[in-house]
Parts: C-alpha cells; sequence; structure tokens
C-alpha cells in the first residue's frame, strides 16, 4: 500500500498514535494540524525515532525561539514574531524568519513513498535526514540556545488533530 494511502486506510489509530508521542515529548503544535510541532530540542531525537516506529515521515522543519524569562536573559529573545505561550514550559515560541529557517523534503523523495516496496526502509531513512539537518544546524555559528525545532508530518492535509481544543 502507498504511505498515503496507508495513513487514510488506519486513520484512526495513526492520529492516536501520533498524538500519544507528540504528548510524551511535550511538543506544542501550533494550529489545528500537524505541522509545526514545536518539539523541545532535548526530545527530538526520540520524538523522530517514535515517529518512524509508527511509520509516519516528516517532510519539513521549521524553528521557533523559545522566549522564556532564562533564554530572554542569555540569548536576548524573542528572535521572531508572534506565537503561541508554552503549554509545557516557562515563556512562549515565537516564529523566527532568517535565511536557513526552513528545511524540506524534496518532493521527489516524497514520492517515492508512492511505490511501497521497502517503505519503513524510505520512512526511516527520510526521517533520519531531518535529524540529521536539525543536529548539523545545532552546530553552526548562528544557532542560539533559544532555537527550537518544529516538524511537519507528511499526512493528508485535511488531517485534523483529534484533541485540538484551543
Ligand atoms: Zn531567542
Amino acid at each position: 500500500m502507498k504511505y498515503l494511502e496507508y495513513l487514510e486506510a488506519y486513520r484512526e489509530i495513526k492520529q492516536k498514535e501520533i498524538e500519544e508521542v507528540m504528548k510524551y515529548y511535550k511538543t506544542e503544535p501550533v494550529g489545528s494540524g500537524y505541522i509545526d510541532i514545536i518539539t523541545p530540542f532535548a526530545h527530538i531525537e526520540k520524538f523522530i525515532e517514535e515517529l518512524t516506529n509508527i511509520k509516519v515521515v516528516v517532510e519539513c522543519v521549521t524553528w521557533w525561539c523559545h522566549s522564556s524569562e532564562k533564554n530572554t536573559e542569555q540569548y536576548g529573545c524573542p528572535h521572531g514574531m508572534g506565537g503561541p505561550v508554552s503549554s509545557y514550559f516557562d515563556g512562549w515560541f515565537s516564529e523566527m524568519g532568517f535565511e536557513f529557517e526552513t528545511f524540506e523534503i524534496p518532493t521527489d523523495d516524497l514520492e517515492q513513498l508512492n511505490d511501497d516496496s521497502q517503505l519503513q526502509t524510505k520512512i526511516g531513512l527520510i526521517n533520519d535526514t531531518i535529524l540529521s539537518y536539525i543536529n548539523d544546524l545545532s552546530k553552526a555559528r548562528e544557532y542560539s540556545k533559544c532555537m527550537t525545532p518544529a516538524l511537519w508530518l507528511h499526512v493528508p492535509e485535511e488531517w485534523k488533530r483529534i484533541r485540538y481544543m484551543k
């Protein structure tokens, strides 16, 4: 079965699985869907690993500044525009705007998921690419410790979160 067809076929189960791991790793989704899932840097590796385990692909990364009182003192936050108040931590998240703010998996790579052979391997490879990018960027000169990655999941566009309450 093709990747997106597989997600549709098991929609209810997949949405529950995704939202369980989102909650477990204290992520902060912006909006009603599965894009801009702000994830504490300390949890990003495990979160992506779990997404691979439940066969969910990450297609894009954006960056948010975590404007806590401490970060503001140390790093001069906020570094971006408006954003949500954190549900789990002190402060709020501000959407950053600079040249390497987003990283996207090329459409050609996502299209390979339409061929169901070795699907799990392909999902793992794409998600590893995402994690490497995040780890590399965290070592860049421009990186500040307030910077928090947000993941966009590759799921059917019309999907809304079950637990969207705000
Ligand atoms: Zn900042």
